[in-house]
C-alpha cells in the first residue's frame, strides 16, 4: 500500500521529520550538570508503554516523520529496550533509528541493538580521566563507557559520535585530548555548549563557547570544514588534515540553530514538547489511554508542531523556563 505522506510543517514553514523520544527519566549516572536533585523519579505507570510509543510513532510516520532518536534518562536501563527498537524498525516510513546513551551498557547490548534495527549511536563522554569521570558522573564507569564505544564500532552502529559537554574549570582542559582522538582513533567528537538547565542550584555555570574550543584545539593543525558525518543535527563539522574522524560543534548558546530545527520531542511521561528550551508541552498520554484514533493522534501531533516557536529564548544569560523539568525527563 502506498504511504500517504503530505509532510509535517510548522508555522514557520520548517519541515519536521525528526522525533526524539525520551523513554525513561531514570539513569545509571548522576551527572553534576544533569542531576535531578530533589525531583523523584516518575512512577512506572506514568511512563508511556512501548505499545503507546509505537502508536505515536506510527501516526507520526504517516505524517512525514522518518527519523527517530531514543534518549532519556538512560534508554538502556529501561527493561527490554531492544524490543522497542524492533517495534520501531518495523514501522513503515521510519528509515533512521538512532540512540543517545552514556555507553555504560553498550558492551552488553550493542549487538542485539544492531540486530534489532538500530542504525547509529551518540555516546556522551565528558572526560578521559577516571577520577574526573567519577566526580562528574558520580560513578566509576569510565572503563565500561570506553568498552561501550568499542562495542558500538565493532557491530557497526556508525557513525559513533562522542558528545562532550565542555565545562569551564571542570573538563575544558581536555578539549585537545578529545580532538586528538579524531586523528588517532577516528572518533567523531562533538563539543556541546553547556545550557543552563537541569542545575537548579546553579552549581555548574561555566559554559565554554564553541569558538574558543575551536581556537584551542587548532594547536593540532588547521581545521577544514567537513560535510557529514551522516546526520541531520545542528552540529557544524570540521576535520584535521588526514584525520579519519571529525570534530563538530553544537552551539545552542552562542549561535542558535532554530531556523533549521526539524524536530519534535516526546517526554517519557507522554507530552509532546515542541522545543527543548521552551516550557510549552501538549499532553498526549491521556488521549492515548482513552483510546484515541490514529487521526486523533495526528491532530495532536500537528497541534504540537504548530506550537513551535520561531526560536528559543536563550541568549546566553537568561535561564529558560523548562517547566521545572530536568533534562532526563525531557530527553537531552
Ligand atoms: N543518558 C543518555 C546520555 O548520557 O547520552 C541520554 C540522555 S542525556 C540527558 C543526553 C545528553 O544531554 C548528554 O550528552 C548530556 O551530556 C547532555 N546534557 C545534559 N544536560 C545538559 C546541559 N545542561 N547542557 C548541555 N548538554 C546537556
Amino acid at each position: 500500500m502506498e504511504r500517504k505522506t503530505t509532510g509535517l510543517f510548522d508555522s514557520w514553514q520548517r519541515q519536521i521529520n525528526y522525533l526524539r523520544i525520551s523513554v525513561t527519566d531514570r539513569c545509571n549516572l548522576n551527572c553534576i550538570y544533569c542531576s535531578v536533585g530533589e525531583i523523584l523519579p516518575l512512577r512506572h505507570e506514568d511512563i508511556l508503554s512501548y505499545e503507546e510509543i509505537e502508536k505515536v510513532v506510527r501516526a507520526a510516520a504517516e505524517m512525514g516523520i522518518n527519523k527517530v532518536r531514543l534518549t532519556g534518562g538512560e534508554p538502556l536501563v529501561r527493561p527490554d529496550f531492544c524490543k522497542l527498537i524492533r517495534i520501531i524498525a518495523r514501522i513503515d516510513g521510519i528509515d533512521d533509528i538512532s540512540l543517545t546513551s552514556n555507553g555504560i551498557l553498550l558492551g552488553r547490548y550493542a549487538e542485539e541493538l544492531k540486530e534489532a534495527g538500530l542504525k547509529r549511536v551518540n555516546i556522551s563522554l565528558d572526560t578521559l580521566k577516571r577520577e574526573r569521570f567519577k566526580k562528574i558522573t558520580g560513578r566509576d564507569k569510565l572503563k565500561e563507557v570506553l568498552a561501550g564505544i568499542e562495542a558500538a564500532h565493532k557491530v557497526g552502529l556508525e557513525p559513533v559520535k562522542i558528545n562532550m559537554v565542555v565545562l569551564q574549570g571542570i573538563n575544558d582542559d581536555e578539549v585537545v585530548d578529545f580532538a586528538r582522538k579524531s586523528i588517532d582513533e577516528g572518533w567523531h567528537v562533538r563539543y556541546i555548549e553547556f545550557m543552563p538547565i537541569g542545575t537548579p542550584n546553579g552549581e555548574v555555570s561555566g559554559m565554554v563557547a564553541a569558538q574558543e574550543i575551536k581556537e584551542r584545539i587548532q594547536v593540532l593543525g588547521k581545521l577544514e570544514p567537513y560535510v557529514g558525518p551522516e546526520g541531520n543535527g545542528p552540529a557544524r563539522y570540521y576535520r584535521f588534515p588526514d584525520a579519519r574522524g571529525t570534530v563538530g560543534f553544537i552551539t545552542p548558546m552562542t549561535e542558535h540553530f532554530c531556523h533549521t530545527c526539524n524536530r519534535l520531542r516526546m517526554t517519557s511521561d507522554g507530552n509532546l514538547r515542541p522545543c527543548l528550551l521552551a516550557e510549552d508541552e501538549l499532553d498526549i498520554k491521556e488521549a492515548l489511554r482513552n483510546g484515541v484514533s490514529t487521526n486523533g493522534l495526528k491532530r495532536l501531533i500537528q497541534q504540537a508542531v504548530n506550537m513551535k516557536r520561531k526560536e528559543h529564548n536563550l541568549d546566553g544569560k537568561i535561564a529558560p523556563e523548562t517547566n521545572g523539568r530536568p533534562m532526563c525527563q525531557i530527553g537531552g
